[in-house]
């Protein structure tokens, strides 16, 4: 047997039950340590406390659950290094063990120079005839591995564990040095290990994979802990007994194992409820998901059902792994499927739920799932099916290089998504990935949306501003967000294909502690919650490995999406229905002069267009006639169509010197005391009360009334006024979320099905689509806006106002989807920073302009003399004029182009940071120079470059080769002011950005 056998003094044993604090031996061979005799060998069961989960980040209270195994307190010698308790618990993948030491009423510590250890030896094959043999005398055992935790008192650092096998070069023996086999720092990415400083007890966490010490499923093994110092000489204590660990099998992985062409799946078993266990991609081998501590416990699907939709607390849930009659899984040629047959409900009814999948069939190659409910209560109605729920998990062995993106706004990256809520406390933790910081709590007795959030219970509505497409995704990837990574990382495709405007909501739930994100996509029904309803989606939800980022992600779903009804009439570059001013529009302007006369909005007008290239848009807030009484306050709702005498001229003026007037016209609100009319048609939430924002109510857009009233008030707009467009303000979305008081509208006497609904969606479409032909009979090129419009208008709506301009992480999944089929413009523009050295007005300008947006919202007054003095005014105007240059000059690119995968760049490029943002916490960092590559109509390709700060920025970029083979880049446009240009190739450029530089190439 090739075995290590250090020689181990043999003493006489101290009987059980002797005061552990009596004898002290000290062990031959220069190993000075007290040993602590044991009674017996402990044989202990790994805790398994179900909501146990550890972290290694020196954060202990997630021990709290853990079972304790005591060591008598003053048994060591010299009162230094005395061990308290051991605690140890497992996960499928980590054995974790937390060590407190008591330091009695002495400095622990001391003051000298020396290095303290914990050592934990590891008997993994639980034979004490093998391995190193240490341990407590006569209690000895045969450990294969050493993890060293030490730390050096002078300094108060610790170190990171550190694994050997076969020995203990700290041990103070000079065969265990020998023997000794680094095997690493096994702590890694988890955390270190470390001695906290608290009052009574020191403590520490540390852990080693399972897989690094070969711990073999269903098998044991045994532990002894050493505290001491290292070295000849040295204290110790011993843990008085081993501890024997039972390491449970792992979670069942294997019953159910079926590949796609791009992932694998692994289900447990039907008696253990066909929970999901495992999602890899098969091409690099990574995993997806966080591996469950049971196999029945697995999910895959749930529904929330409730008997009093009125009542919040009525709701029950069912899942796979809710008690049925019958399960079972079928693989047959080309269609997976999983059957629950009777799943209990609490009325002794029941439900059938189906599962399907055709590996491979949906578009792009990708896995095609279907869930089908089945029901038999006439108690219980369905308010949501969630399909599929998914314990994301770490991909690789890092977290810090994963992305997940989502589409609120227009699209949000987020790193490290699983630490999500570590970092940041209290509601905040939410709004990172959705459009605004609006407080997820509503304070109690308030009645209110609820915040917004893409966690539960709120959740990512789509469609809407917060839900503009059906597309997930979760990568790994290193480097920039927005650049592409030359060694692409395993992504998950995670979306819907639905081009029947069903509403559904993702809820994308941080669960930190436990290492996982909570992914899930709610299908409503057609009637919400009405009972004996069977719930059967019709569309597809597609699941898919990927190789690449947030771009790749985007054209998988882009391939889907240009098939879409919206799609229908093709990009914009062909289409007659929307004019070319639209299409080729550089700016949109914010007018605004609230209460002040109409006319004294142009002398703020006129430099803007002085000094503007192109056609500029005019977004008119406070333009009615209503608004401008001296006895209103706020916004007219409900919209009105009447402007002040003299408005019809101004507008006429303003087009014909190419600025599009875009009037501000409310699509959701009616203010209170605004006429009794409305009444009947007011919205109600399920607990019947009328649907109310601030002292405004919600007029229901499932209902004539509302529908005909907004068509009237467009039509006689656009008659009166003729404007070029209509900015449609919260309309083209469905405005619903997850929260109890956002579902929808329960009237029971509008004759519509109740609460979230397709009726909903589609009344929404209907409405838009009534607006927009009712205003071209009057103006058959008016053109109409929406803010933050979801995908499913785009065939109605050519026009977007976009959230936020630049934001952490931005990636513009909504562009690199839509950017050809619809025009946008972002929320702020100006020219000057509160702090004049915050780079904010740049970043605004350069970012809009590299994604292709029309540049925006220019705010009234933010150009003229009045500003001249300020600092860098004169050239963040600058840098705007030609912004809008360059998209007058590349509008077939710029405008209506197809975007297509960033610039690969050589190295990190240098990044520049406002603290002016306007959300989160005011910070927003990006590279400094940021670009863009184009695909006309003609096929024709075009980069843009520009450099947002206030330095050169020297950079080698090339395009995707499989762009446009055998083509070489050109420099079609610069300000003059490019110190460097040099190709490196035909495709690979050396350039010099001077600072808010911009230049254009076309391949030729
Ligand atoms: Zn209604």
């Amino acid at each position: 047997m090739n075995s290590t056998r250090n020689e181990q003094p043999r003493q006489r044993q101290d009987a059980p039950g002797q005061p552990a604090a009596t004898p002290r031996r000290t062990w031959r061979g220069g190993i000075a340590g007290t040993v602590v005799l044991l009674a017996l060998a402990l044989t202990t069961g790994l805790t398994r406390a179900a909501e146990t989960r550890i972290q290694l980040d020196g954060q202990l209270n997630d021990w709290a659950g853990v079972d304790r195994h005591a060591d008598p307190v003053g048994d060591d010698l010299h009162g230094h290094h005395d061990l308290a308790a051991v605690a140890v618990h497992h996960d499928p993948s980590w054995l974790y063990l937390l060590v407190e030491l008591d330091r009695g009423n002495g400095d622990f510590y001391g003051n000298s120079n020396r290095v303290e250890q914990v050592v934990v030896y590891l008997d993994t094959d639980h034979d004490a005839a093998t391995g190193f043999r240490v341990g407590p005398e006569g209690r000895e055992i045969g450990a294969e591995f050493a993890l060293v935790s030490s730390r050096r008192v002078s300094t108060r650092t610790s170190s990171e564990g550190t694994l050997y096998r076969g020995g203990d070069p700290w041990y103070g023996n000079s065969r265990a040095a020998e023997e000794a086999v680094l095997v690493g720092n096994v702590s890694g990415n988890r955390g270190l290990p470390r001695v906290e400083q608290q009052e009574a007890i020191h403590a520490f966490e540390t852990g080693v994979p399972l897989d690094a010490i070969g711990l073999a499923a269903g098998g044991r093994l045994a532990i002894a802990v050493r505290a001491g110092r290292s070295g000849t000489g040295a204290q110790a204590d011993w843990l008085d007994r081993p501890l024997s660990v039972a390491v449970p099998p792992p979670v069942h992985l294997g019953t159910l194992r079926w590949r796609s062409p791009t992932l694998e799946y692994r289900l447990s078993a039907p008696d253990e409820g066909m929970g999901l266990v495992g999602l890899r991609h098969i091409g690099l081998d990574r995993a997806f998901l966080r591996v469950p501590d049971r196999a029945d416990a697995a999910r895959l699907w749930s529904i929330a059902l409730t008997a009093n939709p009125a009542d919040p607390a009525a709701q029950i849930s069912v899942s796979n792994t809710t008690p049925a009659e019958h399960r079972e899984a079928r693989a047959e040629d080309g269609l997976w499927t999983l059957t629950w047959q009777g799943v209990a409900l609490p009325d002794q009814s029941t439900i059938d739920v189906v599962v399907r999948c055709r590996p491979g069939a949906a578009t792009g190659g990708l896995d095609d799932w279907r869930i089908e409910v089945t029901y038999h209560s006439t108690t219980f109605g369905i308010l949501q099916t969630c399909f599929p729920t998914l314990e994301l998990g770490v991909i690789g062995d890092s977290g810090e290089d994963d992305t997940i993106i989502l589409a609120p706004a227009e699209g949000r990256s987020l790193r490290n998504p699983i630490a999500w809520g570590l970092d940041k406390a209290g509601p905040q933790i939410n709004t990172d990935i959705t459009t605004d910081n609006v407080a997820i709590e509503t304070p109690p007795g308030q009645v209110d949306f609820g915040g917004f959030g893409a966690a539960r219970p709120h959740g990512l509505p789509y469609p809407g501003g917060r839900g503009q497409m059906q597309l997930a995704a979760y990568y790994e990837k290193t480097g920039d967000a927005y650049y592409p990574d030359v060694r692409p990382g395993a992504g998950l495709y995670l979306a819907t294909h639905d081009d029947a405007l069903y509403p559904k909501l993702i809820f994308c739930t941080p669960q930190s502690r436990r290492g996982a994100l909570l992914f899930e996509i709610a299908h409503h029904p057609d009637d919400s919650a009405r009972p004996g309803l069977a719930h059967r989606p019709p569309y597809p939800v597609v699941l898919g490995g990927f190789t690449g980022d947030w771009y790749d992600a985007t054209q998988l779903y882009r391939q889907w999406a240009v098939t879409a009804r919206w799609s229908r009439p093709g990009p914009l570059a062909g289409r007659e229905d929307v004019p070319t001013w639209l299409k080729e529009m550089t700016a949109m302007i914010r007018a605004d002069v609230r209460k002040a006369d109409q006319e004294t909005v142009l002398p703020l007008l006129a430099p803007m267009r002085e000094a503007l290239a192109g056609t500029l848009g005019i977004q008119w807030y406070f333009w009615s006639a209503w608004e401008k009484r001296p006895d209103t306050t706020g916004y007219a709702f409900p919209a009105r169509p009447e402007g002040p005498p003299g408005f019809e001229a101004i507008v006429a003026g303003l087009q014909a010197q190419k600025m599009a007037v875009f009037p501000y016209m409310n699509t959701r609100l009616w203010n209170d005391g605004e006429g009794d009319e409305v009444t009947p048609w007011l919205m109600r939430r399920q607990s019947g009360e009328t649907f109310h924002e601030g002292h405004a109510a919600h007029p229901c857009v499932q209902t004539a009334f509302w529908q005909d009233y907004l068509t009237r008030a467009c039509r006689e707009l656009t008659q009166r006024y003729a404007p070029m467009g209509i900015y449609l303000d919260q309309g083209a979305e469905a405005q619903f979320g997850g929260h109890p008081n956002w579902q929808g509208c329960h009237h029971p006497d509008h004759g519509h099905p109740r609460g979230v609904t397709r009726d909903m969606v589609q009344a929404e479409y209907d409405r838009v689509e009534r607006i927009y032909r009712a205003a071209r009979e009057a103006r058959p090129d008016v053109v109409l806006c929406g803010e933050g419009n979801a995908e499913c208008f785009n065939d109605i709506v050519s026009n977007k106002l976009i959230h936020y301009e630049i934001w952490p992480g931005a990636v513009p999944l909504f562009a690199a989807v839509y950017h050809d089929y619809v025009t946008a413009y972002g929320r702020t523009a100006l020219l000057v920073a509160k702090d004049p050295s915050d780079p904010i007005p740049a970043m605004r300008i350069g970012w809009q302009l590299a994604m292709g947006n029309q540049i925006g919202r220019v705010w009234t007054g933010a150009i003229g003399a009045q500003h001249a003095d300020k600092p860098h005014y004169a050239e963040h105007l600058d840098y705007l004029r030609r912004a809008t240059v360059v998209r007058q000059r590349f509008p077939a690119f710029l405008c209506v182009g197809r975007m297509l995968r960033p610039p690969f760049v050589d190295g990190a490029l240098p990044t520049i940071t406002t603290n002016e943002f306007l959300r989160l916490d005011h910070r927003v960092t990006l590279p400094a120079a940021v670009g863009s590559t184009w695909q006309a109509a003609d096929g024709s390709l075009g980069v843009l470059w520009t450099n947002m700060s206030r330095q050169t920025v020297e950079l080698v970029f090339w395009i995707d080769p499989a762009l446009a083979p055998g083509k070489a880049l050109e420099r079609a446009y610069d300000d003059g002011g490019m110190a460097a240009d040099t190709a490196l190739g035909p495709q690979v450029r050396r350039i010099a950005l001077p600072p808010l530089g911009i230049a254009f190439y076309t391949l030729r």
